[in-house]
């Protein structure tokens, strides 16, 4: 990649993340594989998309399980999603 076509990626982002749009230092991100630039993140979501397996696939995994979660429709965990004031009873 060139200085220029960098620039140029900068502009074409608005100079932000491409997945989260904030504007922290960006890095450059691209396929390991072929080692083609797909664009540029700022660290967590580079880091994100590594860690759930840098592939369409290990993403769409992940967005299925927050798509049809196994816990949907159990207790919230203890400490969390209770409403101000409301009380809970320990049921167990
Ligand atoms: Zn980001």
């Amino acid at each position: 990649m060139t200085a220029a076509e960098f620039e140029a990626l900068v502009t074409m982002q608005d100079g932000r993340c491409a997945i989260c749009k904030c504007e922290l230092p960006l890095d450059i991100d691209h396929d390991h594989d072929t080692d083609e630039v797909r664009g540029l993140l700022c660290r967590d979501c580079n880091r994100g998309i590594k860690l759930l397996g840098d592939t369409v696939e290990g993403i769409r995994v992940a967005l299925d399980y927050l798509l049809a979660p196994p816990g949907s429709g159990l207790s919230p965990r203890p400490g969390r999603g209770r409403k101000a004031g409301a009380s809970e009873s320990p049921g167990r």
